[in-house]
């Protein structure tokens, strides 16, 4: 894993280009909020085309804050356009939108991250938009599943709850062999472990929201594109749509980026020491964190990303009852029960395994038990190792 990349990517996103006004030299984003956008004059007003992002029209196509978030985003991921989108859920409901119409099919890994999935099963169904399952360790699985309807392809590194990690180079090579584009789902990566582009991917997307807030506090999405004509088509769709962000949540963003990378790999870190005890104690079947050997996909991982989230899930021994895993939660104290990742608490939530991944892919992959996903948040590693041990010995202990 280079640090070297990350230290270049900490250094170019502090000394961004940004013009403050003239005269105010401080290196901080201004924030910028308007609806209404004053032209000089009856002609410029005529002459202004609301789709040409070189200049501002109204409010809602962007202000001097989005434009530059827009821009940081953009070199985070090593793209050359972004969109912003007001959740991680819209970035993935507009890339949708955008590149999909009645009668096409898109493809989406069985671990897809929950919300992805009912889109396609309840909204895009309804206009006539199909959508099947691949297995995302199985590219063969993709390659069958294309179909002359296949438009669209996303994938996702790793799943997000059973956290296998794909054959990202793989999969790629077969939808673009087929000729279909592919969007990644990057919100685990945040720009920092994955490089998207260079494995040959269209579209990466990202949940704001998570990582680069890093705060907890603020929803945002991010679609990047390298190439113009995809751009365009995201773009419009997004004007079409009514899609924008605040100017004081883009601020909080601008805020967090300059530490993302430390943030990351902090995080990172943590991560890794509590999987490791964590697989280390007789309660515990098995962690899935795709930087440990024998987690599924972790080959991929290896070889595919430079660093990992601080993300990991436990399987609890099937000799255990669903309530003792459910006083194990309860009893946490520093870890809190709540959706989310990356912002300064550390996070727990149980999940039902059966309703994660398809029955056949469970038994093949060897997953059972009873799930718990742990997001580490910025504590300090020997005080939630403590916060685990109590809660084991008060819900396991015979
Ligand atoms: C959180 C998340 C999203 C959605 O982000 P929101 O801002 O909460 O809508 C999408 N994909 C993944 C993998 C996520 O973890």
């Amino acid at each position: 894993m280079s640090k070297d990349k990350d230290r270049d990517l900490a250094t170019a996103l502090i000394h961004h280009p940004y013009r403050p006004p003239e005269g105010f030299e401080a290196p901080q984003v201004g924030v910028h909020k308007a609806s209404t956008v004053i032209f000089p004059n009856a002609a410029a007003s005529r002459a202004r085309d609301w789709r040409d992002k070189r200049g501002y029209t109204y409010g809602l196509h962007g202000t001097p804050t989005t434009f530059t978030l827009e821009e940081r985003i953009a070199t985070l991921t090593g793209a050359r356009h972004c969109v912003l989108l007001p959740s991680g859920l819209a970035a993935v409901a507009l890339v949708d939108q955008a590149l999909l119409a009645a009668g096409d099919e898109l493809l989406l890994p069985e671990n897809v991250y929950g919300p992805s999935r009912e889109l396609a099963r309840t909204e895009l169904a309804r206009w006539g938009i199909g959508h099947r399952l691949y297995d995302p360790l199985d590219a063969a699985s993709l390659a069958a599943a294309i179909t002359p309807r296949t438009k669209l392809v996303w994938l996702e590194a790793p799943g997000s709850v059973t956290m296998e990690f794909p054959d990202l180079a793989g999969l790629v090579a077969v939808a673009r062999e087929r000729g279909v584009t592919t969007a990644l789902d990057d919100t685990w990566g945040a720009g920092i472990a994955i490089d998207g582009f260079a494995l040959g991917i269209d579209i990466v997307m990202q949940a704001l929201t998570k990582f680069a807030s890093g705060g907890g506090d603020v929803l945002m999405g991010a679609v990047t594109t390298r190439d113009d004509a995809l751009h365009e088509r995201l773009k419009l769709a997004h004007m079409h749509l009514g899609l924008g962000v605040a100017g004081n949540d883009a601020e909080l963003v601008l805020r967090s980026l300059p530490t993302l990378a430390l943030r990351y790999h902090a995080q990172d870190a943590a991560g890794r020491e509590l999987a490791a005890w964590m697989a280390t104690r007789p309660e515990v079947h098995r962690v899935l964190h795709p930087a440990l050997e024998g987690s599924p996909g972790h080959e991929y991982w290896r070889t595919q990303a430079k660093a990992a989230a601080g993300l990991f899930s436990v399987l609890f021994d099937e000799r255990y009852t669903a309530a003792q895993v459910d006083r194990f939660v309860d009893a946490l104290r520093l870890f809190r029960i709540g959706y989310s990742w990356a912002g300064p608490v550390s996070l727990v939530v149980p999940y039902p395994l059966p309703a994660m991944r398809e029955a056949a892919t469970l038994q093949r992959h060897g997953l059972r038990g009873h799930l718990v996903r742990f997001s580490i948040g910025l504590e300090g590693v020997p005080a939630l190792r403590a916060d685990l041990a109590q809660a084991l010995a008060a819900a396991f202990a015979a």
